[in-house]
């Protein structure tokens, strides 16, 4: 029998240069109040008709109502002090000014379910939405109250997993956690980040995703992966444990990196989101590359479980390149589905 590969991107899509500055993880909102409001949601319905016409299967909403992944989440929760920075380590590669945790973490109404509902209405293909992880949100705050990286991450999966209720009710399919931070605290993930993870899908109706990469095409992230060495291996340490984990689908990168492809095999009866699309670099895959990638891929997973990928979010990137990206990796799985 005949399977279409099914399609989707890590997360962020590049926002149009009306809504904001371009080229930028923290590009600045060019607009304020019910302009900006209406801008996001203008910028959403040309993402989601981008992903449609480039014959994605899996739609998300390309992150353009959020300034940033992580930070935007966490600005609509109490208990974090965003006038009082501090500057730590991210990730133990750069250091950036930080908000602070000063009280309890609540979270005082839904995120993001005007998003969903937004997107929901957008298409009626399966949709994924976006959350940062509670270690990726613990690496991007100064702690002055908890004191605590594990109890913080616990108190912000109980948060999470208010949210990707509501999220599920407005209609999402999969819901995705963003985990860059799983590639480098290979400790605590064994201790508790998958624990923690597990906590924000705690009795969720839908898909459950991960995304665990090594970043966007910055330049620190560029110079870490050059330290790395000849062989990737970072994934082997948290794929077993993952395994064992009630989360449905895992995305790695693939292209361009030197991830050994065999790291697949660790995540038996898992859906895996093979990154065929390097956000690293403007040259556009070809459909071909697309699916030798994939093609790879089978070797390790079988089809049912194969989705097509891009490595990262796109944000910074160039829209027309984006575009053509979305169309390689859509056109690349297409072609691979045809000859198996
Ligand atoms: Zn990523």
């Amino acid at each position: 029998m005949k399977k279409n590969i099914h399609t989707t991107i890590s997360g962020s899509l590049p926002k149009p240069s009306w809504l904001a500055e371009t080229g930028k993880l923290w590009g600045q909102w060019k607009l304020s109040g019910t302009e900006l409001d209406q801008a996001k949601a203008d910028a959403m319905k040309i993402v989601v008709s981008d992903q449609i016409n480039a014959g994605i299967s899996i739609i998300t909403d390309g992150e353009q109502t959020r300034q940033h992944f992580v930070t935007t989440f966490i600005e609509n929760l109490s208990g974090v002090d965003f006038k009082r920075k501090k500057t730590v380590r991210i990730r133990d590669r750069y250091d950036a000014a930080v908000p602070m945790v000063v009280d309890k973490i609540n979270r005082k109404k839904s995120v993001f379910v005007k998003d969903v509902r937004l997107l929901r209405s957008l298409t009626s293909k399966p949709i994924k939405f976006t959350l940062p992880g509670p270690m990726t949100m613990i690496d991007t705050l100064y702690d002055d109250y908890y004191k605590s990286r594990e109890k913080l991450a616990w108190r912000f999966a109980e948060v999470l997993n208010e949210e990707v209720k509501e999220l599920v009710k407005a209609g999402v399919d999969i819901i995705q956690f963003d985990e860059p931070a799983f590639n480098v605290f290979f400790d605590e993930v064994h201790d508790w980040g998958v624990q923690t993870l597990e906590r924000a899908i705690k009795n969720v109706r839908c898909t459950t995703a991960v995304h665990i990469c090594y970043g966007y095409g910055i330049e620190a992230n560029i110079k870490w992966k050059n330290s790395l060495g000849k062989e990737w291996r970072q994934y082997e340490k948290v794929f077993p444990l993952l395994s064992k984990s009630k989360i449905d689908q895992v995305s790695l990168e693939c292209i361009n990196s030197r991830v050994p492809m065999e790291l697949i095999s660790l995540l038996q009866k898992k859906d895996i989101m093979v990154g065929a699309i390097d956000v690293a670099t403007n040259k556009i895959e070809t459909p071909r590359q697309v699916a030798n990638i994939l093609k790879q891929a089978l070797k390790y997973t079988s089809i049912k479980h194969l989705i097509g990928c891009t490595n990262c979010g796109m944000v910074t990137m160039p829209r027309e390149i984006a575009n053509a990206k979305l169309k390689a990796l859509a056109d690349g799985a297409a072609l691979l589905s045809r000859e198996l």
